[in-house]
């Protein structure tokens, strides 16, 4: 990311006159306990500490079927938890479903594991944890929200994981035209990891993400062909819609006795081919 900062055109929410821009002249990288950037503004006498600044970008827009806006990532897991839960609390049954919110994702889900370690989080509780996940060519953009199987650390509650996919499957025989993945998305870490390291039963439900953190070309930066630009953060609107719906239709499943489907399969195989096991001679 480092490379996408100086000279990035910023705006700073001041607490008296509004918005200033300004743009980013030096970056720190070895400051603790963050890195710290340096950018000049006009009217220094109105910005205080905790004032907000954000990269300076256009409003959002939605252009073929995709959203452009300065922050999908959290915002689109937050919005769709809870367009989610504003279906789910009409349904019958569900009163035990919940969203937790926490804070500081961006410096490592510190708010996760806080709420790992605290016990804040029944143990029981099965725990689907939404992100925003850098996009690559096997886990494109428009081809339905993510069943992540995993992320760049670790993989996530089998059971539950699979529990899910089984989900979809007939959700999707039922609807042909629903469209899911089922990917790991190792672009970065999620909050699952820390939960199933804390013996929660945890996975994560994703949306592609282009411009993932607002770094377009993030392949081309690395490799020295192109200079690095900050750019709107992208997701489907299909695939936002689709997060919402594998949301509720995970909530309504998941309660329900599992269908011994896998292991019925794996023993009809056994059975129609166990005569390769015997000995040949
Ligand atoms: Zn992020």
């Amino acid at each position: 990311m480092d490379p996408y900062f100086v000279g990035g055109r910023i705006e700073v929410f001041d607490s008296y006159s509004g918005v200033q821009n300004a743009r980013i002249q030096s970056l720190q990288v070895d400051a603790e306990p963050f890195k710290r950037f340096t950018a000049t503004v006009r009217r220094t006498a109105s910005i205080a500490p905790g004032d907000i600044a954000r990269w300076r970008l256009p409003a959002p827009t939605v252009k073929n079927g995709l959203l452009h806006a300065p922050a999908c990532d959290d915002l689109a897991g937050a919005a769709a938890a809870l367009s989610a839960l504003d279906t789910i609390r009409r349904m019958p049954r569900l009163g035990n479903v919940g969203i937790l919110l926490t804070k500081a994702e961006e410096i490592g889900f510190v708010g996760a594991i806080a709420a790992a370690s605290n016990k804040t989080i029944p143990k029981n509780a099965r725990l689907l944890c939404l992100e925003t996940s850098r996009a690559f060519p096997e886990s494109p953009i428009g081809a339905g929200p993510i069943l992540r199987v995993g992320d760049k650390t670790s993989v996530f509650g089998p059971e539950l994981t699979n529990r899910i996919a089984e989900i979809m499957q007939a959700h999707t025989r039922d609807n042909p035209r629903f469209s899911w993945q089922r990917k790991l998305m190792p672009g970065g870490t999620c909050e699952a990891t820390a939960f199933c390291n804390y013996g929660y039963l945890s996975t994560c439900l994703c949306l592609a993400l282009g411009n993932y953190h607002n770094m377009h070309d993030i392949d081309g930066v690395a490799a020295g062909k192109r200079p690095a630009k900050i750019a709107p953060e992208v997701i489907s609107i299909d695939d936002y819609h689709g997060l919402v719906e594998m949301l509720v239709v995970t909530c309504q499943h998941l309660g329900s006795a599992t269908s011994p489907v896998m292991r019925r399969s794996l023993e009809k195989r056994l059975r129609k081919f166990e005569r390769l096991l015997q000995s040949s001679s």
